[in-house]
């Protein structure tokens, strides 16, 4: 079983990077960004918890990665997690090889800004590690269970049998970390039906029922559903050829608008910020407040639409940025869901220390958690899990070679 495990979530210019460390409670974390820059840098933490702040101009992946792991511990991984954003059809974490290697690039067409990334990290970490094993682990893998009826789009077949045009999700290794968390805390041990509500500058939905997602509210693309940071979540399809005829936009622009102009920054004019926004807000800026409103409503539209595919309802967690800190957009979004039986503890809401987990309904009604997500340690956990059987199948077949 790996010792120490590299987690890596490679951006186009940046890595975050984290060192996690079995039977330790600390982890290392680091942050490369402006790569290929000359504000090129490096900041995280040491072991001692010291901060790290380093220049290092025009550097790229690789060195990056090679400066960042020297400078930030004496550890050495064991083993390497990959987050990687879109794994097509396939359902479970992979050992990286070369046929993983180009499930991932067939799948850029449907994460163009992602994917390609995160095989600039592979590569790094593979010119760096060569005798390291490296795992993938996918966003949409936990999503793989859902069945037709929630996955496909309503359009011809042919796109989706020749096209693999069809609703993915995304979020999956958070969605998953805090369905088997919050169900454990709940002393369900992932049974029942759960609904999870991510709510960071990305946010999704996810219906989960006996551990396994049954339904999630992004689809093809993370643009998909909620109302986001910038993300616009759900549009009348009609939009694009709208803006097309009438203001002559093309797909780029439109695009661009949908995914990095819209949503909460879109609606409020001022910022993608929730904290900001709240503010704002409470300062008397109307568009700040209608931008809250609106996530709230179509947050609680979202979770209330998902509940259909739950043969029954025994609570809802939230998570993210949004949802682990904000005991006002959690009580928003739930005064949306008068109809669901919810009962929030208004002291426990509140009360809540930032970061913690703790259940804030009053003890009536179907309950209602907040679970801090661990992307990092669950892709840890996923990258040691395949580790371990990709080994334990070596001596399996070892033992039969020799028995032979
Ligand atoms: P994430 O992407 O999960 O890091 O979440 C980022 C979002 O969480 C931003 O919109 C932040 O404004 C929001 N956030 C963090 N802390 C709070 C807070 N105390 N109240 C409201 N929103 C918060």
């Amino acid at each position: 079983m790996p010792k120490s495990v590299l987690v890596i979530n490679c951006g186009s210019s940046s890595i975050k990077f984290a060192l996690l460390l079995e039977d330790q409670d600390f982890r290392i974390h680091g942050l490369a960004e402006n790569l290929g820059t000359p504000e090129a840098r490096i900041k995280g933490v040491t072991v001692g918890n010291e901060p790290v702040d380093i220049h290092i101009p025009n550097a790229g992946h690789s060195e990056a990665l090679e400066v960042g792991l020297s400078r930030l511990a004496n550890y050495k991984p064991d083993a390497i997690g990959h987050r990687i954003v879109h794994g097509g059809t396939l359902t479970k974490a992979e050992l990286i090889t070369e046929d993983i290697i180009d499930t991932i690039r067939q799948a850029t067409p449907l994460a163009p800004l992602h994917n390609p990334a995160h095989l600039v990290g592979i590569e790094a970490t593979r010119r760096l590690f060569p005798d390291l094993p490296q795992v993938a682990v996918f966003d949409t893998a936990f999503h793989q269970t859902m069945p037709a009826h929630a996955y496909r789009y309503a359009v011809p077949k042919f796109l989706y049998t020749e096209h693999n045009v069809r609703r993915y999700g995304f979020h999956g290794t958070s969605h998953a970390y805090v369905s088997e968390r919050g169900s454990e805390l709940a002393g369900s041990l992932k049974q029942g039906g759960w609904l999870v509500a991510h709510l960071g500058n990305g946010s999704s939905t996810c219906a989960v029922w006996n551990g396994q997602s049954v339904d999630t509210s992004m689809g093809l693309t993370p643009l998909e559903g909620l109302v986001m940071g910038t993300r616009s979540g759900d549009v009348d399809p009609s939009m694009h050829s709208f803006l097309a005829k009438n203001l002559g936009w093309d797909i780029y622009k439109i695009d661009k608008m949908l995914n990095s102009q819209s949503g909460l920054l879109g609606l409020s004019d001022l910022s993608n910020d929730m904290r900001t926004l709240i503010e704002a807000s409470e300062k008397g800026n109307e568009d700040a407040a209608l931008a809250i409103e609106v996530f709230c409503y179509r947050l609680a539209k979202s979770l209330s639409a998902l509940s259909c595919g739950l043969p029954r309802l025994d609570g809802l967690f939230f998570t993210g940025g949004i949802g682990e800190n904000s005991a006002y957009i959690r009580e928003k979004t739930l005064g949306y869901m008068p109809h669901f039986g919810f009962n929030l503890s208004k002291d426990g809401n509140n009360n809540l220390k930032r970061g913690t987990e703790g259940r804030i309904d009053n003890g009536t009604g179907p309950q209602i958690w907040v679970v801090p997500t661990d992307e990092e340690g669950r892709i840890a956990k996923e990258t040691a899990s395949v580790v371990q059987s990709g080994l334990g199948a070596l001596t399996a077949k070892k033992s039969e070679a020799v028995s032979a």
